[in-house]
């Protein structure tokens, strides 16, 4: 199939909560969180060069690096090694997801990657396989393996799938700011929790839905305190009639929720004039 193109879309993701819960010996931290995929995406496309051991790499869109430390060659390099295969491939990385705002998308590219690449070889491994070089390759990459709402604990990758979860608009801004995930949490003041995977467990089970009742990030109180951007365009995402309104993951991007879709295409027009960053209109992950 030398010649041909493999071509994959993999999604965004935003925490609706997001609880520390603790910080183990080995330095990660323990978090319970909810995470659902939404449509902005990544594309990427696998070309077979025919030259045996060739790995290349060329990102468009959003600037990432085309080394060795972009995750998709990491994942191709890891794919590569534990199937033993010594094809030569050549990829293109289409970059739409905002880069280091919370959503996820080197875990996603990743995952995309090795999912991709075990469906050009005839599925070398197994699910199992697949997942544990995803958690090798970092906390969020499992969930997108999934791609679908889940609930995650340990350091995110132990995954429960939700049996459903309502279909929302969301609002994403992106203010013009980058915010590294370990400065997030290493600047974090870890609070005594109760049992918040209790909690969230009765919440999903509970009869009545109410958005309150989930949406918190305790990344929120240290990003929002450095950047108070992030309060105001809270603020104003509320103002427009969002149901609520987040940041995500360690940030800068913040979402509003909203049910229906004209309500929200008129919050974000309001957004885009207040010119605090880029503003995303999108909604659940339809591959
Ligand atoms: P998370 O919440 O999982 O930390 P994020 O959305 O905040 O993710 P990313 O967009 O994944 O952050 O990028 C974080 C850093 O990873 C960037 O500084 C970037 O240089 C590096 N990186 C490596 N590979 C990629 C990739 N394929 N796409 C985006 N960033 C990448």
């Amino acid at each position: 199939m030398t010649g041909d193109v493999y071509r994959v879309r993999t999604p965004a993701k935003l925490n609706i909560r997001l609880k520390v819960i603790g910080k183990r010996p080995d330095g990660y931290h323990e978090v319970v969180t909810l995470m659902v995929p939404v449509s902005i995406s990544d594309t990427l496309e696998f070309r077979l060069t025919g030259r045996e051991g060739e790995l290349t790499l060329t990102c468009e869109g959003y600037g990432v690096p085309e080394d060795e430390t972009n995750l998709v060659l990491l994942a191709a390099r890891q794919f590569l090694s534990e199937t033993g295969l010594r094809a030569g491939i050549s990829i293109t990385l289409k970059k739409k997801i905002p880069v280091a705002a919370g959503m996820g998308g080197g875990s996603s590219d990743a995952a995309a990657t090795l999912t991709a690449l075990n469906e050009l070889f005839s599925r070398p491994l197994a699910a199992e396989g697949l997942y544990r070089l995803a958690r090798g390759l970092g906390a969020d990459v499992p969930f997108f393996l999934y791609n679908r709402p889940c609930l995650a604990r340990g350091i995110g990758e132990i995954l429960e799938p939700l049996e459903s979860w309502p279909a929302f608009w969301y609002v994403i801004v992106k203010p013009p700011i980058q915010v590294a995930t370990s400065w997030a949490y290493g600047s974090l003041k870890l609070r005594l929790t109760g049992d918040e995977y209790g909690y969230i467990k009765r919440f999903l089970g509970g009869k009545q839905f109410s958005l309150k009742q989930v949406l918190e990030n305790d990344l929120e109180e240290v990003t929002a305190a450095r950047y108070p951007i992030i309060e105001k365009i809270k603020g104003h995402l509320s103002l427009e009639g969002a149901e609520g309104a987040l940041m995500t993951g360690s940030g800068p991007g913040v979402f509003g929720i909203f049910r229906r879709r004209e309500k929200a295409a008129r919050a974000c027009d309001k957004l885009r004039e207040k010119r605090w960053g880029e503003v995303f209109l999108t909604t659940d992950w339809q591959p």
